[in-house]
């Protein structure tokens, strides 16, 4: 749809920004059912992250995604902040609503939908996470808000995975958290029902690296998942389809999240996974 005076207009602010997927993502689902909206991005310097958050709404703008370094500034900006990303302390989706800024934190139900999209449960589930870092948070509260019986997080800063287990205990009854280092020792996967990575291990640079040891022996049922998207089959993934065990790759997450932020915008939910995959395959973003 070509630009004119009607045109709406959602966006991504962070520093640096160049790198983004997301304009060929909402730019295409915009295109696919026929919004006058476009999608760009804004390189936002630390300082000037108020001043942004103000021109979306002097502007009038539909709503941004929030990436690397402003997830948490923003939220001093916004009038109103979802319970799940609040407990997260980290907005990457804004609404503009009539004027009011509501955020959102799309990444944690990104992956659970990929991991429910492959017909597992989270319910009930003793889930053990690697790495505590934004991502690991954002999982670790969607998991509990879903009714997972037992949150570990393993990282070699254990400050971390203390505070994101704290989390968990203190907004979710019943749920139990554990931490421990990365160290992985077979016998301490024995219950673990999902397993998943969310360090840099195994991405790009670092793809001969695996999270846990390849010589352990993992249990039969294990769900193991990896947040890294390149390559899309990570050294852990390698790992897991060797001992024939169920996985789920990184991609989902990213495409996910990105269609939930779409949704929240705009009340549709598209149907478009795979499309969404063949466009980024076409602009040269993911492996093919
Ligand atoms: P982050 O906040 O920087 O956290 C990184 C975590 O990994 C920290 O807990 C850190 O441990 C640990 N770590 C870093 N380097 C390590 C190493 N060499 N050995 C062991 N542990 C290491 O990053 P994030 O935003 O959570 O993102 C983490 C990864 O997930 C990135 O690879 C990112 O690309 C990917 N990701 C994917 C999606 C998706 O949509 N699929 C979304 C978000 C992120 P310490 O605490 O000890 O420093």
């Amino acid at each position: 749809m070509k630009v004119n005076a009607k045109t709406k207009l959602a966006c991504l602010i962070g520093h640096p920004v160049a790198h983004s997927f997301s304009p060929y993502i909402h730019n295409f689902l915009a295109e696919k059912y026929g919004l006058n909206l476009k999608y760009m991005c804004f390189d936002v310097e630390p300082d000037k992250v108020g001043e942004a958050l103000n021109g979306f709404k002097a502007l009038g703008l539909l709503g941004s995604n929030v990436t690397i370094p402003h997830k948490v500034e923003v939220m001093s900006y916004l009038d109103e902040v979802d319970k799940n990303a609040s407990i997260i302390g980290a907005v990457n989706t804004i609404k503009n609503e009539g004027g009011r800024l509501i955020g959102y934190n799309t990444d944690g139900v990104g992956f659970v939908k990929s991991v429910l999209d492959e017909g597992h449960e989270i319910k009930g589930k003793h889930i053990m996470i690697l790495g505590a870092g934004g991502a690991s948070r954002a999982i670790a509260i969607e998991l509990a808000s879903r009714g997972a019986a037992k949150i570990i997080i393993r990282n070699n800063t254990i400050s971390k995975a203390e505070k994101i287990a704290e989390a968990v205990t203190m907004n979710f009854k019943g749920v139990e958290a554990e931490v421990g280092t990365l160290n992985i020792k077979e016998e301490d996967l024995k219950g673990v029902d999902i397993l998943i990575n969310t360090t840099p291990l195994g991405m790009s640079s670092k793809k001969d690296l695996c999270p846990i040891d390849e010589s352990i022996i993992p249990p039969r049922e294990l769900v193991v998942c990896d947040i890294v998207y390149t390559p899309h089959d990570t050294k852990l993934i390698k790992w897991a389809e060797s001992h024939q065990l169920a996985v789920v790759h990184g991609i989902g997450m990213l495409i996910n999240q990105a269609l939930q932020s779409f949704s929240i915008w705009t009340g549709i939910e598209a149907e478009a996974y795979e499309e969404v995959i063949h466009v980024l395959k076409k602009e040269g973003v993911l492996e093919e």
